[in-house]
Formats: structure tokens, sequence, C-alpha cells
């Protein structure tokens, strides 16, 4: 049980958010009974401007901030919205990320007025992860920590979970890749307080799937949120990078909307899960503009 004090710090926190932009999205109808939020409708083209939103705001708030440069281990949306997240608060950031990340990435975070660091390609992100662990062990940096930072999950529990039921009442099943499992832990939260019988399926890339954008949902070894959250995702579906990007490809041609991997790999999750479970709750989480060379040709 929340108490009214705490409500109401989370209430002026989701107003602050949407006051800049970031959440209540669409939640349209994808496919006969699958309903999808359209989260590159967020102001830093992400789900991730979510959970990055919350984590910031708290820690502006508690004063935890004061003096202190914001940094984050990141080479995709979680670095892009931490980066505009700060810059419209007034909050120095530094983001780490491996040297081969996307030069539109790189790019926009540094427009975004972030500092990049970059790590070798060859240490991958735990060479990123390593380094910024040698940077927060001085005072003064402040470790956003998406994988372990149980606000994460919160702010899909507190706006994504909140908006869906809000417009399409309680679904049969919930289907949303695992990243770092903020996404699915936070909206299942919800959905089984309301009702244990609500199906949690979580999306994985199939073994030998390389591309960057199924890399997004690849559960990775950091795993705090995972630990914490994880026993309530009943089911784990594989999807491999031909499914993602045929599913990519066969909905552009029906709905003229490019969405990302990530969002391909959902849609074709939940359309197998479709004949068993009615009602599918599921995430676009970004369009498919940084993935055109991985996706390919769309006619
Ligand atoms: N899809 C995309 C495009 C992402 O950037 C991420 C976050 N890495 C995810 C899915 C997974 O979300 P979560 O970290 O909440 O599990």
């Amino acid at each position: 049980m929340i108490g009214s004090n705490a409500r109401s710090q989370i209430d002026d926190l989701i107003d602050s958010m949407h006051s800049i932009g970031i959440g209540n999205t669409p939640f349209i109808e994808v496919d006969d009974g699958i309903y999808a939020k359209i989260e590159w409708m967020n102001r830093f083209g992400s789900i991730k401007d979510r959970p990055a939103f919350f984590i910031i705001y708290s820690l502006k708030e508690s004063g935890d901030l004061d003096g202190k440069t914001l940094i984050e281990a990141s080479s995709g949306n979680t670095g892009l919205a931490v980066s505009g997240i700060a810059k419209m608060l007034g909050v120095r950031s530094i983001i780490v990320l491996p040297e081969n990340a996307s030069p539109f990435t790189k790019r926009s975070i540094m427009e975004n007025g972030s500092r990049v660091i970059e790590t070798p390609a060859s240490l991958g992100t735990e060479g990123s992860i390593n380094r910024l662990k040698e940077m927060v062990s001085t005072d003064d940096f402040i470790w956003l920590n998406q994988h372990s930072n149980t606000k994460n999950s919160d702010s899909h529990y507190y706006t994504t979970a909140r908006e869906m039921v809000d417009s399409m009442g309680v679904p049969s099943a919930i289907v949303a890749g695992i990243g770092t499992g903020g996404t699915i832990t936070g909206i299942a939260r919800y959905f089984k307080e309301i009702d244990p019988g609500v199906r949690v399926i979580g999306v994985q890339p199939a073994a030998g799937s390389h591309i960057h954008g199924l890399r997004n949902v690849s559960a990775s070894k950091y795993r705090g949120i995972i630990d914490r959250y994880g026993h309530l995702i009943d089911e784990i579906v594989y999807v491999n990078e031909d499914q993602a990007i045929s599913e990519i490809r066969r909905y552009y041609e029906k709905s003229g909307q490019l969405i990302g991997i990530s969002a391909g790999a959902n849609l074709y999750a939940s359309r197998l899960f479709h004949e068993r479970y009615r009602k599918i709750f599921t995430v676009f989480p970004d369009s498919g503009e940084k993935y055109r060379e991985e996706i390919g040709p769309l006619i």
C-alpha cells in the first residue's frame, strides 16, 4: 500500500514527464486482437524515455544529483533518452559506449549535450560498464544503473501499464522483449495485481541472431531487475532475425509504418500466440529508421 504522500510524489513525477512529451503514447490495434503501444512517439524516440525520466527526475528531486554528473553505459535508446532528459532538466551527463556504436546515435547523444566516452569495440558492453564503474568509484558521478534500478520497472508499472488499462482494459496475455526486463516486469506486475491469470510472454533472440536491433532484447548478464521480478515472466519465446524482419516488412506493407526490430519480434511473437490468447498487449519500443540497413529493402 502506497501512502498518500508517496502517491502524490509519483503523480508530480508523471505530470512532469507528460509536460516534456514522454508517455501517453497511442495504443492501437495493430492486428486482430493485438494492441501495441507506439513508443517511438516519446520525446526522444523510444520506450527508454520512460525509465530514464523516472530515474533522473527522482535523483534530482532527492538532491542526490547536486553538483554531480549523471553517467550511464548505453549505445542505444537509453543513451539518447538520458542525454535529452538530462539536458531538459539541466543536469550534466556522460554516456559511455563502445567505439563501434552507431554513428547516428553517437552524434545525437553529443548534440544533446552529453559527453561521450568511447571504449574499445573488442570489449563490448562489458568494457563500457567496467570503465563506468571506475568512474563512479569517485564521488563526482551518479550512475543511473538501468539494469538494477527498480525505477526502470516502476516507470512501466506506473505509466505504460496504466495507460494500457485506461484505454483497453485487461488483456489475456502480454508480450514484450527482455533487455533489462524493465518493460515486461513493470507491465506484468501491474496486470497480475488486477488478474493473476494474465499470461506474460517474454521475447528473446533465437540462437545465432546477431543483428543489432535484436540484441536490444537480449537479456544481459547485468540482471538486477530480472533477479527481482523475473518470476513474473511465465514463458519465453525465441524469435530469429529473419522472422523479425519479415514481420517488419509485412507490417510496413499493411500499415505504412516502419517499426523497429524488437517491435517486429514482439509482433511476430504476438501473432504466434494469438490462437491461444485472444487479447494481447505488446509494445513497439522504437521505429525502424535507425535499422534501415539491417531491415533492407521494404518493397
Ligand atoms: N527494444 C528496444 C528497441 C530497446 O532499446 C530496448 C532496451 N534495450 C528493449 C526493447 C528492451 O526493453 P527493456 O530494457 O525494458 O527490457
